[in-house]
């Protein structure tokens, strides 16, 4: 396990000049990797494993601002609805009810992304473009949904890549303007960040580039 530290530098500072939320995936990744790039400053951590999020999310400092960034099952909403941060993979419904549900028990708002299925691989998740137009923002008043999130295909195709966060930002630009609350555009990881910054997003997650490639 590592952390690389020049690497996270220099791509938190390009971030930082260009108005982009790095956020620094830590799955798999051991408290005394995410402790390195703690004390180097980074603050917003992603993690994509309800068992292992929670674990971290008590030994490690409370100013840590966790992102829950994998597939979440309604059934667990409720061991990270005290703390978490966005939760950004929301793709169905019954999840969005759930965390509203739990939002009002806690009485207070939580943050939310809305995914949206972008790749040509079936087996990513995510609303697709016609659902999302039919979600009903407003009936959801605990939650604060505040933008959208997606994953681009795995592919070296850069052109299909970029189409495909085009696609994401259009749609993004073209729900802010019903709703004003809607402020970050989640896409981009390792492989294609700098596309999609490129296409307009202001939020990257970002993993193996940062702490290595996960085995
Ligand atoms: C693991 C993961 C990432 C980070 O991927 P890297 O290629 O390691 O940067 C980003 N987003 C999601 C949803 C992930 O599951």
């Amino acid at each position: 396990m590592a952390f690389y530290k020049e690497k996270y530098s220099e791509l938190k500072k390009t971030c930082d000049t260009k108005n982009v939320t790095l956020v620094a995936v830590s799955k798999i990744r051991t408290e005394a990797d995410i402790m390195q790039a703690y004390e180097t400053g980074q603050r917003d951590f992603g993690e994509n494993y309800v068992q292992e999020l929670i674990a971290k999310a008590e030994h490690l400092p409370k100013d840590i601002r966790w992102h829950f960034i994998g597939h979440l099952q309604s059934n667990k909403v409720k061991y990270i609805a005290p703390f978490i941060h966005l939760v950004h993979g929301i793709d169905n419904e019954k999840l969005l009810a759930e965390l509203q549900k739990q939002a009002l028990k806690l009485n207070k708002k939580i943050n939310c992304l809305l995914q949206v299925h972008i790749a040509m691989e079936e087996t990513k998740f995510g609303f697709s473009k016609e659902e999302i137009e039919n979600i009903h923002i407003r009936n959801y008043s605990s939650l604060n949904i505040c933008g959208l999130m997606g994953m681009a295909s795995f592919s070296d195709d850069t052109q299909q890549v970029e189409n495909e966060f085009a696609s994401l930002a259009a749609l993004y630009l073209h729900l802010q303007k019903n709703n004003p609350s809607f402020s970050i555009l989640s896409m981009g990881m390792s492989g294609d960040y700098e596309l999609a910054i490129k296409n307009g997003s202001n939020l990257i997650r970002v993993g193996s580039m940062i702490f290595g490639e996960r085995k």
